[in-house]
């Protein structure tokens, strides 16, 4: 079900929210109290090394679960989306990232018991700094590097990423 479908009463003052009455942004009609339901900014990196293969890492639970996804998470309040990029780098697999730019962005979806939330990837490509190597840590299981040219889109996990891959192997090669 979408967000807005599981509102049954008003958060703020307990009103029943009428079911007909049901829209988008959910507005109490006794308290006013509204809320939205815009989608949320999911952040993406691909994130390569010296020698031009990018990092992939094996997704250990679903939806997915044993494809490929890359570094990349929720944007928290009062974050910009470099620096949830940056920290999710960081946590996911031990990496301080340099050259963080934008590349693309996409809608996608995430479902979490049964809510299916609205979302924008932002994919952003980066390379590693320097003498730093790739940890699997925080909910990663593995990781791989490969060259875009050798990656199969069947092992990647969700189709905004597939699209983000393949406009990724399109565009010149960038400075390494
Ligand atoms: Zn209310």
């Amino acid at each position: 079900m979408k967000p807005w479908e599981s509102f049954r009463f008003c958060p703020r003052c307990g009103a029943a929210a009428a079911t007909a009455e049901r829209v988008i942004p959910f507005r109490c009609a006794a308290c006013e109290f509204t809320l939205f339901f815009n989608p949320v900014v999911g952040v993406a990196g691909i994130i390569r090394r010296p020698d031009g293969a990018i990092l992939l890492l094996r997704r250990a639970k679903d939806p997915a679960k044993g494809k490929f996804g890359v570094p990349g998470g929720f944007v928290d309040f009062g974050e910009s989306a470099e620096d949830g990029l940056r920290r999710e780098a960081r946590e996911e697999v031990g990496l301080r990232l340099e050259a963080v730019e934008f590349f693309l962005s996409h809608p996608n979806s995430y479902t979490y018991r049964d809510v299916t939330y609205g979302v924008v990837d932002f994919y952003f490509t980066a390379r590693i700094a320097p003498d730093q190597s790739a940890q699997a840590l925080d909910e990663v299981e593995s990781f791989v590097w490969l060259q875009p040219a050798g990656i199969s889109p069947d092992d990647l996990a969700f189709p905004s990423l597939r699209h983000a891959i393949q406009r990724y192997r399109e565009r010149p090669a960038p400075a390494l």
